[in-house]
């Protein structure tokens, strides 16, 4: 089978360096195995995601010399392809409705930070009496879907983490919220297999959500993908790279002249690749292996005197 790797980018916003990192992984992990990449829009969320990111993330990409096999259709196209998904879990009695508020299931899209795992629904509605589901459903109430998972959800082999073990019962997954958008588990899971993807290399942000994933994948009979979750960068501070911490964005980059081989070299190096001088990312292909890459944390800092990646020793 060949590797096919994806680049997932959700156009939220500008594609910052972050991003750029894992994308850099994701890719030549594809390429050194002689495998393929493709593209996939993930802009679900109709209110954050704007087609002008998702023209700059593509932009972005190439300039960094990062290309793709393929683009498969943006997910806010596909909402026929996850009602189909849906209707077979139905018809095998897994999707109920779930009642609870909106606040209660905002948490269905991409979670992104430990904690953040979504919750099951917090007022039993999978033991609803079906005669009162019906009533509730027949008045119109709004309520979002939720697949029945399975008690105890498989272990995931993580080529860089090894054996992710889920932590406890986080309950049964939203697929669809009450506003009628697709869950972002759902749709991952059906497109990472529409697209023949073999191989998800992204940030670590998304490590627990992988035995809820594989979990989804078995049930609509998918194949699990090998997954690989890759360290995220951090800001001078420690935390989650964000905005705050200074001019982070590969627009931003672009904008104060750095040239393209030197970003790459930079993020290359940060994540323990040596690379002489300016690097395509082509120029790393050859000898990579994502299991050898550094996986320290590792810090950003970006101000008047350039950009500067540091490894935090821990211990
Ligand atoms: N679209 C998600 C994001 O940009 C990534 C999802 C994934 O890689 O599974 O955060």
């Amino acid at each position: 089978m060949t590797v096919t790797g994806r680049f997932a980018p959700s156009p939220s916003g500008p594609m910052h360096l972050g991003n750029a990192r894992s994308a850099l992984l994701a890719w030549l992990d594809a390429r050194a195995r002689g495998g393929r990449v493709v593209l996939r829009i993930e802009d679900l969320d109709r209110d954050r995601c704007r087609p002008e990111y998702a023209v700059a993330v593509r932009d972005d990409l190439r300039w960094l010399g990062l290309d793709w096999d393929a683009e498969s259709t943006a997910q806010s196209r596909r909402d026929a392809v996850y009602e189909a998904a849906l209707a077979g879990l139905r018809e095998r009695g897994l999707v109920y409705e779930c009642f609870c508020t909106r606040r209660d299931v905002a948490v269905a899209s991409a979670p992104h930070g430990p904690g953040e795992e979504p919750r099951g629904c917090p007022r039993g509605c999978a033991d609803l009496d079906p005669a009162e589901r019906r009533r509730r459903v027949d008045a119109g109430e709004r309520a979002a879907l939720r697949v029945r998972l399975p008690a105890v959800l498989p272990a995931v082999d993580d080529r860089l983490h090894g054996l992710v073990v889920p932590s406890g019962d986080s309950g049964d997954m939203v697929v669809r919220r009450s506003d009628g958008l697709h869950a972002y588990h759902l749709a991952v899971v059906v497109d990472d297999a529409a697209d023949g993807v073999t191989d998800v290399v992204r940030g670590d942000d998304l490590l627990a959500s992988a035995p809820r994933q594989a979990a989804l994948a078995r049930l609509l009979d998918l194949p699990v993908p090998a997954y690989a979750h890759v360290p995220l960068l951090l800001g001078p501070d420690g935390a989650r790279l964000a905005k705050r911490h200074g001019a982070i964005s590969i627009a931003e980059l672009r904008g104060s002249g750095i040239a393209p081989d030197m970003l790459v070299t930079a993020l290359a190096g940060s994540a323990g690749l040596g690379a002489d001088g300016g690097a395509r990312p082509i120029d790393l292909v050859e000898g990579f292996a994502l299991e050898r890459i550094d996986r320290r944390p590792v810090t950003v800092r970006t101000d008047s005197s350039g950009l500067r990646f540091d490894a935090v020793n821990c211990g």
